[in-house]
């Protein structure tokens, strides 16, 4: 049976339709879309440009009410390459400590990648400390907290939520309740539109004390201080569950990961220096990791047809949210617009079996165990190198600051 789909048009709508009806068993939940954030390069490109860096340091963690929040939402279109860190860093301009504050949060996505890219999926049990008494499905949040209720409503209707509102939620289901860091992760994976095993899984483990020397605590403290006004509507508010700091969970210390130190395959971390050739490719493979116009292999080969494939196996597994699929699904169908665009649903080197494909490397397990398959690997005849903001070197990604000090800043990148 054909894999190949039909593609379609750029409205909400028909990419509705078409994710129904063509992905259907392969997403969670409602059929809908993020009620805040569309797909594709013009809606990352109209994004940037909205984006007005000035007072980002010191309101980037405000959460309610929206107006008053400084984070720059950029991140679901950061985390598919429609925005490259390079280019972000180089379109920011502003009051000094904005942008150098704003331009080390890039430095935070550009760490996430680099422990990802050496870790794989050793990331998730690498940790510094067990947490001890996590317990499996004790997390959760109380919907009767109109803090939580806020924050858990536009994780699952936006699939977006400010830096300060995922530590609220990481801290109120592993510090306060004991659920298991990894359910948690989990349970954000399915709805953040910039869900990425590498800064969603750091980000856990950095709240939790899983990955850190000490846990983030969350109670009422902050949410007066960075939603003012918020407990005032709660029903809780008399007897407000968060009222006082949680107690620390017990860390118990554990060996260190020696590949935080240092790598053992530089190459297979960070990906070719240069565009390696083999042969003359017939087509450009996109993957979820690079959809922009900017990505490599899309610049390279303006001519030739683009194929992405909805992973099947891996989709059916992973059970996404429709808005993430509705995501990926709008900006494909934008850049049908421009060029041919061949839709699968299939696995990778099912749907690309017997074509020469041009691909941009992607530094996660996922997009190796493809090249490397048994069956049915990607025959990929050119491999164009990753937009790293800074190439990884195989130092240490022990933690942000050691790493931070061996990487320079990015001049004129
Ligand atoms: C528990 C938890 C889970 C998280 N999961 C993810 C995730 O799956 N994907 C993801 O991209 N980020 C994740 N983050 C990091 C951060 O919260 C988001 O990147 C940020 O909130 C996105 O909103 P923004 O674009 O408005 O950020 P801004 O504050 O405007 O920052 C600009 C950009 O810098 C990067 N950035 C900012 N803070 C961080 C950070 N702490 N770590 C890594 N990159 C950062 C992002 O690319 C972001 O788009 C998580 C953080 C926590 C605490």
């Amino acid at each position: 049976m054909s894999s190949l789909l039909p593609t379609p048009e750029p409205d909400r709508d028909a990419v509705l339709a078409f994710v129904g009806h063509h992905l259907a068993g392969l997403y969670s939940g409602p059929l809908t879309g993020s009620h805040a954030f569309v797909g594709g390069q013009s809606h990352a490109d109209a994004a940037l440009a909205r984006f007005d860096v000035t007072g980002y340091a010191n309101n980037r963690n405000e959460v309610w009410p929206a107006p008053r929040r400084g984070a720059s939402g950029l991140s679901p279109y950061i985390r598919h390459g429609y925005l490259q860190l390079s280019r972000v860093w180089n379109h920011v301009s502003g009051p000094d400590e904005d942008v150098a504050r704003f331009r080390e949060e890039l430095m935070w996505q550009e760490y996430a990648r680099h422990w990802y890219a050496r870790l794989g999926g050793r990331s998730a049990t690498s940790v510094r400390n067990d947490l001890a008494g996590s317990a499996s499905g004790a997390g959760r949040w109380d919907r009767s907290m109109a803090c939580l209720d806020m924050c858990v409503e536009e994780l699952e209707d936006d699939g977006w939520l400010v830096n300060q509102a995922r530590m609220w939620l990481a801290s109120h289901w592993s510090v306060r309740q004991g659920g298991r860091w990894v359910d948690g992760e989990d349970e954000f994976f399915i709805h953040l539109l910039d869900g990425s095993r590498a800064a969603n899984r750091l980000g856990w483990q950095w709240t939790t004390g899983a990955g850190s020397s000490k846990t983030y605590g969350f109670s009422r403290w902050q949410v007066e201080k960075r939603a003012p006004g918020l407990c005032g509507q709660c029903d809780r508010s008399a007897d407000c569950p968060i009222e006082h700091w949680p107690s620390d969970p017990e860390l118990i210390k554990l060996e260190p990961e020696p590949l935080l130190r240092r790598t053992i395959d530089p190459i297979a971390e960070a990906g070719p220096h240069q565009t390696e050739r083999s042969a003359d490719p017939e087509i450009v493979w996109l993957t979820g990791e690079s959809l922009g116009d900017d990505d490599p292999v899309l610049r390279a080969h303006p001519d030739l047809p683009v194929v992405f494939v909805f992973d099947e196996p891996l989709l059916r597994r992973l059970a996404l949210s429709a808005k993430r699929l509705v995501f990926l699904t709008e900006g494909l169908a934008e850049l049908a617009v421009e060029r041919p665009v061949e839709l699968h649903r299939s696995r990778p080197g099912v749907a690309l079996a017997g074509r020469a494909a041009a691909v941009t490397f992607a530094p996660v397990p996922g997009f190796r165990r493809l090249l490397e398959r048994r069956a049915d690997p990607v025959h990929v005849a050119e491999l164009h190198p990753y937009p790293w903001l800074r190439r990884p070197t195989g130092g240490t990604v022990s933690s942000f600051s050691a790493w931070r000090q061996r990487v320079s800043e990015p001049a004129g990148v």
